[in-house]
C-alpha cells in the first residue's frame, strides 16, 4: 500500500511504499515553534522509497545533540512536508496530519517530555523519553 501526502495547498506531494518504523510525538521546543503545538506528531519512514513533488525549501537549525535537522516546507503555502536529520541520514520524518489518511497514525513513544507544556497531552499507553530516542 501507498503512503502518501503533502502540504496543505496540494502543490508538494509525498509517496512511500514502507510503513514507518517508528511512531511518536516530539515535544521538544523546535517542533513547538515550528508546528504552534504541544508537539509534533512525527512518523519515520526509510527514505529508500520517498518520492517527493513540488518545490521544497528547507529551513536548517542544530538540534540539542548538535545534529542539523532541516525541516522541509513547501515554497507556496509553507506548509510542513518532509524532515531530514543528519544524525538518521536514512530517515525520512513526516508530520502525521499531512498523510492523506492521518488516521493510519499510531504512536507508541513520546519524546522531549522535559520541555512539554503544562497544557500538553499525553496518551497513557505511550513510553515516555524525557530527551531523545535512545537506539
Ligand atoms: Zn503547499
Ligand atoms: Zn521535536
Amino acid at each position: 500500500m501507498d503512503i502518501t501526502g503533502g502540504c496543505i495547498c496540494g502543490k508538494v506531494k509525498y509517496t512511500l511504499k514502507e510503513m514507518p518504523v517508528m511512531m511518536g510525538n516530539c515535544h521538544c521546543l523546535d517542533c513547538q515553534k515550528w508546528t504552534g503545538c504541544a508537539y509534533k506528531p512525527v512518523c519515520m519512514f526509510s527514505n529508500k522509497t520517498l518520492k517527493l513533488e513540488g518545490e521544497i525549501r528547507y529551513y536548517t537549525k542544530a538540534a540539542d545533540s548538535g545534529e542539523m535537522i532541516h525541516r522541509g516546507f513547501c515554497a507556496s503555502c509553507g506548509g510542513d512536508v518532509v524532515t531530514k536529520c543528519d544524525q538518521f541520514v536514512e530517515y525520512v520524518m513526516i508530520g502525521a496530519g499531512t498523510l492523506d489518511q492521518p488516521s493510519v497514525y499510531n504512536p507508541n513513544i513520546d519524546f522531549y517530555t522535559d520541555s512539554a507544556q503544562k497544557w500538553d497531552c499525553f496518551l497513557d499507553h505511550t513510553h515516555k523519553f524525557s530527551r531523545q530516542i535512545e537506539r
